[in-house]
């Protein structure tokens, strides 16, 4: 009997995969990654990506129709194998999709529709009276092979349709929620009960639906749940939830709203019209990536169009992460000049990592590659401290 969980999650195939959930964390393919980022990420494909995923799935569910229809033929299983390596190519190098284990996918299609499984199916299906899947007999092991192909190419065919009936809600979802302005835990959960218990998003979503297969569209997933034991960074056990997903929708839907429910959100940049995430309630109102049409950050477009709310100093981006550092370091500074006992570093030293972090919170302001990837590191204060100490030559 095993009532928790200790093995490490392995699955992370687009027609099975486990997630392990803790704190406002959750842990996929390896990578752990902040709960509402499968959200974000999906409203952030470009468009034309989202379309052709949509339309090679629509494609994939008509060979998947023929497949029940008639019977075997080289042509249908090659199709179908193009189809959904054609799907693979294009969302295994775009977020969300490439999370999961990209490399182990393009292998089990190889395994279940590569040249040489084809050569099989053919050998097979020539053996039995009517060539057709629905007649090839059960407790075969041919029989579980089809179960395995079936489920498999419905999972893709699922994929694309779900993410884009997702997409659809989700951005409906937080262009509203951005016209509201609602960023905080208690305003985020009233605007999704309104907004979801409305009738008209419940008709809207209903034919909203863009396929046949995807009729039972659905807000309450149905999930397989087990406690975890994970281990953080320093090796130290956490308890978690490991959720089985079987169908791409599910696990949107926990993303959205377990992300609200930790106050993560995304929110659409006046400027540029993109989505950024954000964890927390600041007021954050235009992205720091650098605006193609202008070459400079978005916000720095906003301070320059005179019709354009103005973002807060506060309110920008690293602000909040300098104001937090800047106020440890002079609690420190205090220790020192009051001899308290817990005092642990010379004023030379706090007053020197004082001005690192002001520098660095300048060059995130533009520098937007270090702002994105070194900012958060560099403004950790044993990080500071260091740089302090070895900028003065001290140990
Ligand atoms: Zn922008």
């Amino acid at each position: 009997m095993n009532l928790i969980e200790t093995k490490p999650v392995g699955d992370a195939n687009f027609y099975k995969f486990s997630v392990d959930f803790t704190g406002d964390d959750f842990i996929l393919g390896g990578k752990t990654l902040p709960l509402g980022i499968i959200t974000h990420d999906i409203l952030n494909i470009p468009a034309d990506k989202l379309l052709y995923v949509f339309k090679t799935g629509d494609k994939l569910n008509d060979l998947y129709n023929r497949l029940n229809a008639e019977n075997y033929s080289d042509e249908l299983f090659t199709s179908i194998w193009n189809a959904v390596e054609k799907i693979l190519d294009i969302i295994g190098k775009i977020k969300p999709f490439s999370y999961f284990d990209i490399r182990g996918e393009y292998e089990h299609i190889d395994l279940l529709l590569g040249d040489d499984k084809i050569k099989e199916w053919q050998r097979s299906f020539s053996s039995l009276p009517i060539p057709n899947i629905n007649f090839v007999p059960e407790g075969t092991a041919m029989h579980d092979h089809i179960i395995v192909l079936t489920e498999f190419i419905k999972s893709y065919i699922y994929l694309c349709a779900d993410t884009f009936n997702f997409y659809k809600v989700a951005m409906m979802y937080f262009v509203n929620l951005t016209e509201n302005g609602f960023r905080d835990k208690v305003l985020l959960a009233g605007f999704t009960k309104e907004f979801f218990g409305k009738e008209e998003v419940a008709e809207w979503i209903e034919e909203l639906n863009a396929t046949e297969i995807t009729h039972n569209f659905t807000l309450e997933p149905g999930v397989w749940m087990a406690p975890v034991v994970l281990e953080n960074k320093n090796g130290s056990a956490m308890l978690g939830r490991r959720i089985h997903f079987d169908r791409m929708l599910n696990f949107y839907v926990t993303d959205l709203f377990e992300g609200l429910a930790a106050g993560h959100y995304s929110w659409q940049c006046g400027i540029c019209h993109r989505f950024f995430f954000m964890e927390t309630a600041h007021k954050q109102l235009y992205c720091s990536t650098v605006n193609p049409e202008y070459g400079v950050p978005c916000a720095y477009v906003a301070k320059n169009k005179l019709n354009m709310p103005k973002q807060k100093k506060k309110d920008g981006f690293g602000y909040a992460i300098w104001k937090k550092r800047y106020d440890s370091l002079r609690n420190e500074k205090h220790k020192t000049n009051k001899n308290l006992p817990s005092a642990k570093y010379d004023v030379d030293v706090c007053d020197k990592a004082i001005e690192l972090a002001k520098r660095h919170y300048e060059e995130a302001q533009i520098d937007f590659d270090y702002a994105q990837n070194q900012y958060e590191q560099d403004m950790i204060l044993r990080n500071l401290i260091n740089e302090a100490k070895e900028a003065l030559g001290k140990k």
